[in-house]
């Protein structure tokens, strides 16, 4: 998704562009080898279905006539969500406008993506070929174009290329290469948190479930998510996702079981006998990536990365394919401004930008006991007015909205701090405290 959307910018402002693919890439939205997590639910948060419109104008239509699903009508009983312990209320949107969901599955959205990117006259796409390595000038201060290799012959070709991007994903192999340039290695942030999803794929007509989304994210003393997502053409994905290294299911039956312990029983009855599809596909990710490509000293002229190859999340926030859209409409602005001194631009703009995603991930991840790492003061003061907030949108609409709209990163984190929002906070919260049993455990997310 990273180098699709990369690719719609950079045929705005390059004669040719060139997409690189070492998988041969099905015509219709089929899973594929090179995109192993395309199996596990995947969910567009709405900040990304703005900009694949922008993109691609006309986009959004054509996902829900070809079978994918809207939620336009801010009804939250179609929306199962609990954040920490804390369910969203059942209510309806204020504005049911300022925050629009669309759901597939990961290859359907790329799928279109793929489809109307291939409609440009001026971007080719060479899949099947493996990239190689990177070709550069003698003085080294220059990335020139990319070494190939096709899959059929095994023949090595280079294309030549005013600029590349590195869209590899986590397995990029950029690092290695600037090491031998003599650039060093960029720095890694990291925060260890073994996720392992399992997730299967079912057959459920349309309006057994009220739901089109539920997702009952962790708490402390649970460090496990269940989701089921409504995806095109009456499919479903249904999975459990562990933190910690805690082992996930195997089995249909297995993951059934495992959760039944905190997902809601209505929903499990109703997909408990829905047709499958296939088995269990299983997914680990040992831990939230940031390659700080920002903080290197120099980095060649003519080779920028983007989307995974730069930073990789803890999938359950659903932040992934969002940051490559939002880094795409970075790069858009850089180029603006003409090449010079465009890699230092770009990863100092897109890493303001990743910063957001970063901090909302890691914040999260860390009111964990299970996950180890540092908790500053300031981020457990965020959490507590996060807490607040949750709080306040079991019972609040309006509340609830705000929180979705940076959920969906439509708003800025600083939103939630905004005077009249934090009024209508405070007030929810004496009211829900006044109503509450005394022994009630609070609990924290982070979400700033
Ligand atoms: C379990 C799981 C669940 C997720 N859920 C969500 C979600 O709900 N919402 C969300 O937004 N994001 C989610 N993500 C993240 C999302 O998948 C990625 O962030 C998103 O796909 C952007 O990644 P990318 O395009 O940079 O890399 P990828 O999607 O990994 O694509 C990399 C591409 O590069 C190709 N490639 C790799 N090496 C080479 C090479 N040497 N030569 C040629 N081609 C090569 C691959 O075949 C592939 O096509 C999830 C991730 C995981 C692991």
């Amino acid at each position: 998704m990273g180098g699709l959307l990369a690719a719609r910018v950079l045929a705005d402002s390059y004669d040719t562009v060139t997409v690189v693919e070492r998988d041969v890439l099905p015509d219709g939205p089929e899973p594929r080898r090179g995109v192993p997590q395309g199996r596990q639910p995947h969910l567009l948060l709405a900040r990304a279905a703005q900009i694949l419109e922008e993109l691609f104008p006309g986009f959004l239509d054509e996902l829900v006539a070809d079978g994918g699903l809207v939620w336009d009508d801010g009804d939250l009983s179609k929306f199962w969500v609990s954040f920490a312990g804390h369910r969203l209320v059942r209510d309806r949107l204020p504005d049911p406008a300022s925050v629009v969901n669309y759901y597939g599955s990961r290859p359907f959205l790329e799928g279109h993506v793929r489809r109307r990117l291939r409609g440009l006259a001026n971007v080719s796409v060479l899949d099947g070929h493996d990239v190689a390595g990177l070709t550069a000038t003698a003085d080294r201060r220059r990335v020139t174009g990319v070494r190939v290799v096709g899959h059929d012959d095994g023949n090595e070709t280079t294309l030549t290329a005013d600029l590349v991007v590195d869209a590899t994903g986590r397995g990029s192999r950029t690092p290695v290469f600037l090491e031998q340039l003599g650039y060093g290695r960029p720095r890694e942030d990291e925060l260890v948190v073994r996720v392992a999803y399992a997730s299967q794929p079912l057959r459920l007509p349309h309006d057994t479930l009220q739901e089109n989304l539920v997702a009952v994210c962790p708490e402390p003393d649970r460090p496990s998510i269940f989701a089921a997502f409504a995806c095109e053409n009456d499919t479903w994905l249904v999975a459990v996702g562990t933190m910690a290294g805690i082992e996930p299911p195997a089995t249909w039956p297995e993951l059934l079981d495992y959760a039944a312990g905190f997902a809601p029983a209505h929903v499990l009855a109703a997909v408990r006998d829905a047709e499958t599809i296939g088995g269990v596909n299983q997914h680990r990710l040992p831990s939230n990536r940031w390659r700080r490509y920002d903080k290197m000293a120099a980095t060649p002229d003519g080779l920028l990365v983007v989307g995974d190859a730069i930073c990789s999340f803890n999938p359950i926030y659903g932040q992934g394919m969002t940051v490559a859209a939002i880094e795409a409409g970075v790069l858009r602005d850089c180029l603006r401004s003409g090449e010079r001194d465009l890699p230092r631009r770009f990863f100092s703009a897109s890493a303001k930008k990743i910063r957001v995603a970063w901090q909302t991930a890691v914040g999260s991840d860390l009111t964990l006991p299970q996950v180890a790492g540092p908790r500053p003061l300031s981020m457990r003061i965020t959490n507590a007015w996060t807490e607040r907030v949750l709080t306040a949108s079991e019972t609040d609409a309006a509340v609830a909205q705000q929180f979705l709209r940076v959920v969906g990163m439509l708003d800025e984190p600083s939103a939630l701090l905004r005077p009249g929002f934090v009024l209508r906070v405070l007030k929810a919260g004496r009211r829900a405290v006044a109503e509450q049993p005394e022994d009630s455990v609070a609990v924290s997310q982070t979400w700033l």
